[in-house]
């Protein structure tokens, strides 16, 4: 379920990222097709600057041949000086320009007395060169300066094709006219340079036929070129270090290339980046300038990145919008899964409870107020012997035994009133018709369940254990004590002379058989207490008791029997002593064994104080003794059963261990406590601590009459 439903939800997130995506890459290539834009036309800008440059330049130099064109034409005859000072000025306006020449035409007749005529000059090595006989001559006579072009001063131009072609074009149209690029005599790099030819005839104006022009040409005017000089001179030299320009001749001949820096800025071609192309028309000639720029040429930084700018934002546009999309269709779906799983793992604990339910082996019911079983677990089959399935929806009365059914009623109202209640013995009926015992833990379930739940505990084996021995301690108290009493009476009768006189040996033996037969009842009497108290059957009936009333009883009997000791009694009790809550009988019996104790541990000449006082709406009552005391590892001890202390000197007859344990018990029945503060040598003193009396536990309320027939009634409580 869960990947059926996420694909979709994912295949729509991939969409709209996608169509985000494209929206994204549109602004993109906006952006940068407009930054495209604007550097090309910042490169045609500066094209536009340095093409006018270069043309003016031109221009200039085209001037400064007609300058000499009309120089000739105005004197005929022109000086090696004159030329010089006349062209000087044009050399100095223009850099670009390499040399200025007179190119006279030489016949092969006049040529001896041409080069006789420049050597008179000063030349004294002067000849045409290359050398050889031909029909005219095209020397280099004047060139200005003089200088770095000495290499072609004599050199016959009509020898080399290129420079014949142009010169002789020059010569036939009359106008100016550029060579095609070519390797000057006078080039020291590796610079391509060229000439421009300026036809000079014999009169002013240009004749009117080719046949004419030949006839009465006198020879040229000639500027010269290397290219690299003449397009830096015209260009600003911080131009080239932002693009590359690549110059070629297109026309009339075939295409050459004059000059390229292409490869100073490598990964500057053409292809990469933008491409401006310009024609320039060059003295009869057509050239072709290519000025290229990096793409991005003449845009700042700024503008050459905001298209990945845009880019990256429009890229997490798409993210985040994408992404929010997703979450908002995946928080729909997780609500749904998690509900889901929510809705599972109910099932699986419900089914986990239920597991445990049939596994315990209490029974566990719920009923609701109808008084119906809404559940029962499996351990009825083996408890009651029914099944489950057939008690639910049953009233829970109709397998209650008919004499406990007043209590479960009972004991589900106060339930549902809100009472905690304790465990509580409800009689079942089985299948076959028997009766168990359950012990009931109830509590509620509150709404929307609004139902009982009860834990039922099998006791009915335990029960008939402690009803075993309720019947031994009966039989014991019967079949032990009856005929213990009867012998000790007729002792007594016997020691009262109901035999007559007897023998002096047989009153010892006698008396001696009273004693021990009186110490075998209390020890039975001491037996029967505990297993009436283990058996919860220890009846206390807890009253207004006059605490000093019971004290003194018990202070006068056990002194009496202690009469042959010389031991010091004395009794601190104060008048108006507020009645204390107990039971009379019980409590006597306590001050009566804590006496007796003191008694047995205090040596003759020793002394015992009793004292009452009321503290904090408790009644105190202190049993002191000057006696041997007792160890205060074993204050704790010496209240269980059995335990006797470690003691100097012989232990007292009828010591059992018992006393204490049973006082202990006595007391917490009463709800007291007994206390012990001694040590060894320093004497005893047994504190007996009881709740005053009330008029609220006032006895036969019922609440208070006896928790030992509470205890009956409910059974034990489950520890
Ligand atoms: P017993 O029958 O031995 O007196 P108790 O339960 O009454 O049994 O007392 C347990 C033990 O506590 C006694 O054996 C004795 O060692 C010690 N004991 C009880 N009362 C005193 C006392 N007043 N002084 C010293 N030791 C005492």
């Amino acid at each position: 379920m869960r990947v059926s439903s996420a694909s979709p939800r994912l295949a729509a997130t991939l969409l709209l990222f996608g169509l985000l995506m494209a929206g994204a890459i549109i602004a993109t290539l906006a952006v940068r097709g407009n930054f495209r834009t604007a550097s090309r036309e910042a490169l045609q800008d500066t094209v536009e600057v340095a093409m006018d440059a270069v043309r003016e330049d031109l221009s200039e130099s085209l001037g400064h041949l007609h300058g000499i064109q009309a120089l000739f034409n105005a004197s005929g005859v022109v000086g090696r000086r004159e030329f010089d000072v006349f062209v000087t000025i044009f050399l100095d306006q223009s850099e670009g320009t390499q040399a200025l020449e007179w190119i006279p035409r030489v016949t092969h007749d006049e040529r001896e007395e041409y080069e006789a005529r420049i050597r008179a000059e000063g030349f004294k090595d002067f000849a045409i060169h290359p050398p050889g006989d031909r029909g005219e001559y095209f020397p280099v006579t004047y060139v200005s300066p003089m200088d770095p072009n000495l290499t072609a001063f004599g050199f016959d131009l009509a020898t080399e094709p290129n420079r014949l072609n142009a010169l002789e074009r020059a010569r036939d149209t009359g106008k100016l006219v550029a060579t095609a690029p070519i390797t000057l005599v006078q080039e020291t790099a590796s610079q391509k340079g060229f000439l421009i030819y300026a036809p000079i005839y014999r009169d002013a104006e240009v004749p009117g036929t080719i046949e004419e022009r030949r006839a009465s040409l006198l020879g040229f005017g000639l500027a010269v070129f290397r290219v690299d000089d003449f397009v830096l001179g015209a260009v600003p030299a911080t131009a080239f270090s932002q693009f590359n320009l690549e110059i070629l001749d297109v026309a009339p001949e075939t295409i050459v290339i004059i000059h390229s820096n292409l490869a100073a800025h490598e990964g500057l071609s053409p292809e990469s980046g933008l491409t401006v192309t310009r024609e320039l028309e060059m003295a009869g000639r057509a050239w072709t300038l290519n000025f290229s720029a990096p793409a991005g040429y003449g845009v700042s930084a700024f503008e050459r990145n905001l298209w990945l700018a845009v880019l990256a934002v429009g890229a997490l546009l798409a993210l985040s919008l994408a992404g929010s999309f997703n979450v908002i269709m995946g928080a729909r779906q997780r609500a749904l899964t998690l509900a889901e799983r929510m809705t599972r793992s109910l099932a699986e604990s419900e089914a986990q409870r239920a597991q445990m339910f049939e596994l315990s082996v209490e029974l566990i019911i719920t009923a609701d107020r109808e008084g119906r079983f809404a559940f029962v677990s499996g351990a009825a089959r083996r408890i009651l012997g029914r099944e489950p399935g057939e008690m639910v929806g049953q009233p829970y009365l109709d397998f209650i035994h008919p004499e406990d059914r007043d209590l479960a009623r009972a004991a589900a109202a106060d339930v549902y009133a809100g009472e905690v209640l304790p465990a509580l013995d409800i009689r079942f009926l089985r299948a076959d018709g028997t009766t168990v015992i359950l012990n009931w833990n109830m509590a509620i379930l509150p709404a929307p369940h609004d139902l009982i739940l009860a834990v039922g505990r099998d006791l009915t084996e335990e029960r008939a254990a402690e009803t075993a021995k309720a019947d031994f301690v009966s039989m014991v108290s019967h079949e032990l004590r009856s005929p213990l009493t009867s012998i000790r009476g007729r002792l007594e009768l016997l020691l009262d002379g109901a035999a007559g006189e007897m023998p002096e040996q047989a009153l010892a033996m006698v008396e001696a058989a009273a004693g021990s037969s009186l110490r075998l009842q209390h020890l039975i009497d001491m037996l029967l207490d505990l297993s009436r108290i283990d058996a919860g059957m220890f009846e206390v009936d807890l009253e207004a008791v006059d605490l000093a009333a019971v004290t003194r009883r018990a202070a006068e009997s056990v002194s009496t029997g202690h009469r042959d000791r010389t031991i010091e009694l004395s009794l601190n009790l104060p008048d108006g002593l507020p009645p204390v809550y107990a039971d009379p009988e019980r409590l006597g019996q306590v001050i009566t064994n804590v006496l007796v104790n003191a008694y047995s541990y205090t040596p003759d000449g020793g002394r015992i104080a009793v004292s009452a006082e009321v503290e904090d709406g408790a009644a105190r009552l202190a049993i002191k003794d000057s006696g041997v005391g007792i160890h205060p590892d074993d204050h704790e001890r010496v209240f269980e059963r059995f335990f006797r202390a470690e003691q100097i000197g012989p232990r007292p007859p009828g010591s059992t261990g018992l006393g204490l344990a049973i006082a202990r018990s006595l007391m917490e029945l009463q709800r007291g406590e007994i206390r012990l503060e001694s040590a060894p040598g320093e004497g005893s003193t047994f504190t007996l601590v009881l709740d005053l009396f009330r008029r609220d536990s006032e006895p036969g309320t019922g609440e208070q009459t006896s928790r030992s027939s509470r205890a009956s009634r409910t059974g034990n409580r489950t520890p």
